[in-house]
């Protein structure tokens, strides 16, 4: 009686305590999804596909007193954006800036659309006021690169374009984004280039503090580690889809959803600048344009129809966009924000539409 008593005190003691343990490992694994899976999240949305930036809830929404700014790039000199974007952007007086592979250049039968711009059109471009930077020379992946080749291709078409429309290329951008992130190419970059430019994010912060709060723009940290948002990493997206979900990376989007979609993020920049007061700015990328206004656009293609591109621009000068060429960006050296170089001014009465905050 006495041994069967302990007996079953003894296995409830037992029960107790492994039921007690059961309970703290799952409360534990618990915990640890609570509070592992917003800082996965983050992860997830700043390490792959498009960022997505929501509306502050301390910005001026709405607010049609506020100057929008935008940037309009071009890369790949495709012969397309000769021929098909620049009449739309010289209907409306916009300026462009185009992003040159030097080596794609008067190269009529490479590529997806077999044919390119020539040292001739880029000539062009930049006698009547487009923005001509570099996009170095062959467009290869700038990860694992040896220092010679990195030099040929960053240092390399920086000089092409001086050879070849006697300008002096001040950003370089990243080619498929590759090196943005890659301290050895960021330190060939930074050696020639006062600024860069990757994808792919919807607004491009002057102070370098929309996504990690950097709250400058210096390249490299105390620690010698690449900040996530400086001069060399300043942040572009791509006319393509952007699904919200990564579930949702199959999806093809029609000339009218890709329509929604740009205004829906050219007018995010309201909620972070304040009148004439510039904090952020949408810089769009452009490739390859068509004519086809059935395409259906998926996120890992950026083709253009001409028809969408058309309503795009006009929707930019119908709602007051100021139009900046990427040299219009510069680095401040004394606080390391970018700012924009020249006032903007209102073409009637020459009052100041932009300042740096
Ligand atoms: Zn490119």
């Amino acid at each position: 009686m006495f041994n069967s008593g302990l007996e079953i005190l003894r296995v409830t003691i037992k029960l107790f305590i492994s039921s007690l343990l059961l309970t703290l490992g799952l409360l534990f694994n618990w915990l640890n999804v609570l509070f592992s899976l917003p800082a996965f999240l983050v992860q997830e949305a700043y390490g792959s596909g498009h960022i997505i930036l929501q509306p502050t809830n301390n910005g001026n929404n709405n607010n049609n007193n506020s100057t929008k700014v935008i940037i309009l790039g071009f890369d790949d000199s495709p012969k397309s954006q000769f021929t098909l974007a620049k009449p739309i952007l010289d209907k409306y007086g916009f300026k462009g800036s185009f992003f040159t592979v030097c080596n794609y250049v008067n190269k009529g039968t490479e590529g997806r659309d077999k044919t390119r711009m020539t040292w001739q059109d880029i000539n062009t471009l930049e006698e009547e006021g487009d923005d001509i930077e570099s996009h170095t020379m062959t467009h290869t992946d700038l990860d694992m690169k040896s220092q010679q080749n990195l030099t040929y291709e960053i240092a390399g078409s920086k000089q092409c374009l001086l050879d070849h429309v006697g300008i002096n290329p001040t950003t370089f951008a990243y080619p498929a984004s590759t090196g943005h992130s890659n301290a050895t190419v960021v330190n060939v970059v930074s050696k020639y280039y006062d600024l860069a430019r990757t994808g792919d994010a919807p607004l491009a912060f002057l102070h370098c503090n929309g996504y990690k709060k950097e709250n400058n723009c210096v390249p490299f940290n105390k620690k010698g580690e690449l900040t996530y948002e400086n001069r060399y990493d300043i942040r572009n997206w791509s006319d393509r889809p952007h699904p919200e979900q990564q579930e949702d990376e199959n999806i093809s989007y029609d000339n009218s959803q890709m329509f929604n979609q740009f205004v829906k993020e050219v007018n995010l920049e309201d909620s972070y600048n304040n009148n004439t007061c510039i904090n952020a700015i949408p810089i769009i990328v452009y490739h390859d344009f068509i004519v086809d206004s059935n395409h259906r656009y998926l996120p890992d293609q950026s083709y253009t129809d001409v028809s969408l591109f058309s309503a795009e621009i006009r929707y930019l000068h119908d709602n007051g966009f100021k139009v900046l060429k990427m040299s219009d960006l510069g680095y401040n050296q004394s606080n390391n924000y970018l700012y924009i170089k020249e006032p903007i001014t209102d073409n009637d009465d020459n009052t100041a539409l932009i300042k740096n905050c």
